[in-house]
């Protein structure tokens, strides 16, 4: 197997489902889950995941690119790595899921679910990310990068997005996330059903949820925006230098959760409205019945604007800059 990507579009098994080249080992798991084992020891282990989304193509190209690298056995391997595309359904039709949004189901939340392919597959992902992890001795280096587009345009085109973490983030990951040309970090404060909160809560990895830009169809993706974050993967996986960024990410932690509760709910922002654009204290920001959401600090960014989530899940983020922190670095 070369094209990793294909081989899932193709919904076929691979004959081998095993194989290796000079540089490593490869073992298919099940479709869109494949493992890349170096020949050399090592104790860095690092899951790395796109498509969950199956309309969000551009980081799935990215990550295919440096796929078929190593499996032409033309870079060395440094890390054992596992490789997800999250949603092969999805991805065939280019639709963001099937019947559910995956990534709110994450740490047995699927259970709630009515069986649906994003349920059962959610169940695989937690099972496939248990079994690699397990198998590693003494790993150091925990890490689960989670490729993702935004829906919409943002002030920040590239940010990442930290899940609840009640340990102190290792500096050679901050290191790698300002790397990968992210221009803003956003600190989850709360639990959430998302991939990279189930890595970072159950196996103590460094994860991130990557937003790389605005989602677009196979094929018409502009990749040279991505540049910084592709070579930030390459360094991480071939054991080149990292790219060199002078810009340190700003920093956003999130203040409160808009959620849609009921069909009654009004998002009083448009189509239109970018990620993080900032909004006045005591703008009315939705309403659900009785309910209202309004900006409680002096200045809020919204984050994930979406009115048309099911009821129950998350129809935006409201964030507020981390000052103290961004004064420290210096930006
Ligand atoms: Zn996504």
């Amino acid at each position: 197997m070369q094209d990793f990507l294909q081989q899932t579009l193709s919904g076929e098994t691979p004959q081998p489902q095993s194989g290796e080249n000079p540089q490593l080992r490869w073992q298919w798991w099940d479709e869109g889950i494949l493992e890349l084992t170096p020949h050399q020891p090592t104790r860095q282990a690092i899951v790395i995941s796109a498509g969950l989304h199956g309309n969000e193509t551009a980081p799935v190209e990215i990550l295919n690119q440096l796929m078929t690298q190593l499996l032409k056995g033309e870079k060395a391997l440094v890390p054992r790595i596992l490789v997800i595309l999250g949603n092969p359904a999805a991805l065939r039709a280019d639709k963001r899921y099937i019947r559910c949004d995956i990534n709110r189901m994450f740490g047995g939340r699927w259970q709630q679910y009515e069986d649906c392919p994003e349920a059962r597959r959610a169940w695989r992902l937690e099972q496939a990310m248990e079994t690699f992890w397990q198998a590693g001795d003494h790993v150091e280096v925990c890490w689960h990068i989670d490729l993702h587009t935004a829906i919409r345009g943002s002030y920040h085109p590239r940010f990442g997005v930290l899940p609840l973490n009640q340990r102190e983030w290792p500096e050679n990951f901050m290191q790698w996330l300002s790397a990968a040309g992210l221009e803003a970090l956003v600190f989850h404060r709360a639990p959430a059903g998302t991939f990279t909160h189930y890595s970072c809560e159950h196996f103590n990895a460094a994860s991130c949820t990557l937003e790389l830009g605005k989602a677009q169809p196979f094929g018409e993706n502009d990749l040279s925006q991505f540049a910084a974050a592709k070579q930030a993967l390459a360094s991480l996986l071939f054991g080149e230098p990292l790219p060199q960024n002078e810009e340190t990410p700003r920093r956003y932690r999130v203040s409160q959760q808009i959620t849609r509760s009921s069909d009654a709910f009004i998002l009083h922002m448009n189509a239109e409205t970018l990620n993080f654009t900032a909004f006045p204290q005591g703008t009315l920001l939705a309403e659900d019945g009785e309910k209202r959401y309004y900006v409680q600090q002096a200045r809020e960014y919204v984050l994930f604007p979406n009115p048309h989530v099911a009821p129950g899940l998350r129809a935006g983020l409201m964030l507020v800059e981390d000052n103290a922190h961004n004064k420290t670095t210096g930006s």
